[in-house]
């Protein structure tokens, strides 16, 4: 499916959204279904499908990802109460958009998955 086009279009502003944060190698923006009070969605700006198409040369990427998602958590003031950082792989692992994405939920208490 094509749906990682809309994560494109969110990058390159073609279509509305609340992007948080955005510099050469990650977007962040507010999740348009929000599960949590806060519910930030952090991309890469280069297209990556799945966590299976991390490899040697875009892990880097990967790790930008994750200190975006821990800097947004600080800024809205939830690192102290906690919150989850949530990556999603295929159909078994609920992936619905094919385009990596990390979700950073927060704002009330999460219930656990396992
Ligand atoms: P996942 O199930 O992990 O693929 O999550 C995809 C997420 O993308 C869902 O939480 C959707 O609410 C969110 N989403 C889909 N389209 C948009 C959009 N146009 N703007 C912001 N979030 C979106």
């Amino acid at each position: 499916m094509n749906n990682h086009l809309i994560f494109q279009k969110i990058i390159n502003k073609e279509i509305p959204s609340n992007i948080l944060y955005q510099d050469k190698i990650v977007t962040a923006f507010e999740d348009i279904n929000p599960k949590a009070p806060i519910h930030i969605l952090i991309i890469p700006n280069c297209f990556i499908k799945t966590p299976n198409d991390i490899n040697a040369n875009n892990k880097n990427i990967v790790a930008h990802m994750f200190y975006t998602a821990v800097q947004i958590a600080k800024e809205k003031k939830i690192s102290k109460d906690g919150y989850k950082i949530v990556v999603n792989c295929n159909e078994n692992g609920g992936q619905e958009i094919n385009y990596l994405h990390m979700h950073l939920l927060g704002g009330v208490k999460l219930k656990t998955l396992y």
